[in-house]
């Protein structure tokens, strides 16, 4: 039982059952007691390549999955999936690294989670006995739906449901769920926006569990969202690989600090940062980027969490969140008191803000820094990425190094910065190009021809020729109706093997 609730102590599973029930009982995340005390030897990843790296840390953070049995879920997750052999390269930019996250079957970082996630999933229902099939419920608000379709695709033993708003994701990401292919997979548009969409989802659960639903079924839910530890522990990966790059070209000596610049929105992307640093690696700081949505950054400048404040649709939209669950995690792992953060929680859940112990703000404030940039700051880094290094940034990604230069002129004894890239710029052609200066048609798709002539980046191949693409899925459905939607599929016989 090396897992527990943030919650509470006594609520324990153990890294399977954690994977495969998501969510603790109580509303709290699974997470290990401390993750420092690990065995794992970081020195000892630097010259493996990116799978046996994976092998390593994931054997370390998942207690009772073993080291053979691992190799073969990654080679299952992995293989031939990713544009290039290191899955996560790192380039050079100016002064600067990028990790590049969105070589992945659908161009966003979250592949490299869910590519994984199904095959830990399925193993973990195996080794917990259990005979049911596994129906995973997402809402999306345009990549987690598209990369958790693709990652779960045909994987013995499980389905995925899939919502988004209708007409509220872009026409890339409508073409790229729409084409979406497998025995097991269903997408349905609501009428209503993502938060309408993501409350369905959270009721249906909610509704099933009170009322047994499923009793009987021969099936369960379950979801792919990054609280998830089957979805945080691969993405500590490539933080390693980073770090191994920087050493391999020179940048740094072994023991050497580095800094890292991650754009964030639920947290999960700079958790695992976190904990790689618990695992051994020499991470100095931790830059936590916002974009207009800034609500990590007045918590790291004044120790206060309050969600109370206008939302905003940026262009960058995978960031635009205001309840970054992971943080939970975080201050569990800092302050090891789970009555201190089911206080913490309770709170948020009740007049939507928080405040941390002095004493506790000042530890995380010594690791994170925070920053924020606007719609009109994340284009003009995007401009200058592309002017002075030549190198086409997607939004995400301007965030994060525009939040990373600031971050060094103001500590200007930082270390060498890696800056996480999380998205193919063709993912928001429309941003991007005004980012370039110049003026957007309506057209995404012929803005991705237009980018791609202009710099000589290339398409990514599975956002080639989308609009050719045989669409697949047309569901429009009332928001009131997604309960019926999914105990309707629940009974079909198509999608269980
Ligand atoms: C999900 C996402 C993020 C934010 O990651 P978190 O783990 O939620 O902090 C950043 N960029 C892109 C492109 C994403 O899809």
């Amino acid at each position: 039982m090396d897992y527990r609730s943030t919650r509470n102590e006594k609520l324990r599973a153990t890294a399977a059952e954690a994977i495969l029930q998501g969510l603790a009982g109580d509303g709290g995340l699974y997470s290990m007691d401390s993750l420092s005390g690990l065995d794992f030897d970081w020195r000892s990843v630097l010259d493996c390549d990116t799978l046996t790296t994976a092998r390593e840390v994931l054997a370390a953070l998942l207690p009772g999955f073993g080291k053979e049995e691992l190799e073969e879920l990654l080679h299952d997750a992995y293989d031939g999936k990713f544009e290039t052999d290191e899955l996560t390269p790192t380039v050079e930019v100016g002064d600067d690294a990028v990790l590049e996250l969105f070589r992945g079957p659908t161009s966003a970082f979250k592949d490299v989670a869910l590519r994984m996630l199904p095959q830990l999933m399925r193993r973990a229902r195996e080794k917990c006995g259990v005979d049911d099939q596994i129906m995973i419920l997402t809402a999306t608000s345009g990549d987690t739906g598209k990369a958790a379709m693709e990652g779960f695709r045909d994987v013995p033993g499980t389905g995925i449901i899939v919502f988004y708003p209708h007409g509220g994701v872009s026409a890339v990401q409508q073409a790229q769920m729409a084409t979406q292919e497998g025995g097991n997979v269903y997408v349905c548009a609501v009428e209503g926006n993502f938060d309408d969409a993501q409350t369905g989802v959270k009721n249906i659960f909610a509704a099933v569990e009170a009322n047994d639903l499923l009793k009987d079924s021969g099936v369960r839910l379950s979801s792919a969202n990054s609280i998830n530890i089957g979805r945080l522990a691969p993405q500590v990966v490539y933080y390693f690989r980073a770090y191994a790059a920087l050493v391999k070209a020179g940048r740094i000596a072994v023991g050497d600090k580095v800094d890292f610049s991650v754009p964030t929105g639920n947290f999960g992307d700079i958790l695992a940062g976190y904990f790689a640093r618990e695992m051994g690696l020499p991470v100095g700081r931790l830059i936590c980027a916002s974009n207009a949505n800034n609500v990590l950054t007045e918590f790291l400048a004044t120790g206060r969490y309050d969600r109370n404040r206008p939302f905003y649709k940026t262009a960058s939209p995978s960031m635009d969140i205001l309840v970054s669950s992971n943080l939970e995690r975080l201050l569990f792992l800092m302050s090891g008191d789970g009555d201190l953060v089911a206080k913490l929680m309770a709170e948020l859940k009740e007049t939507g803000a928080y405040e941390v112990p002095a004493e506790l703000r000042a530890r995380i404030g010594g690791i994170f820094w925070g920053g924020c940039c606007d719609d009109a700051g994340t284009k003009a880094a995007i401009g200058k990425l592309y002017r002075d290094h030549g190198y086409l940034a997607d939004t995400h990604t301007a965030v994060a190094w525009q939040v990373a230069q600031e971050y060094k002129v103001a500590c200007p004894d930082h270390n060498p910065v890696v800056i996480l890239s999380t998205a193919s710029p063709y993912k928001f052609p429309v941003a991007v190009w005004e980012g370039l200066g110049e003026v957007a048609g309506e057209d995404e798709f012929a803005l991705m021809a237009d980018l791609c002539e202009k710099t000589g980046v290339a398409i990514p191949k599975n956002l080639q020729g989308l609009q050719e693409k045989e669409v697949r899925h047309r569901d429009v459905i009332k928001k009131e109706d997604m309960l019926s939607y999914v105990l309707g599929k629940v009974k079909e016989d198509a999608w269980k093997k």
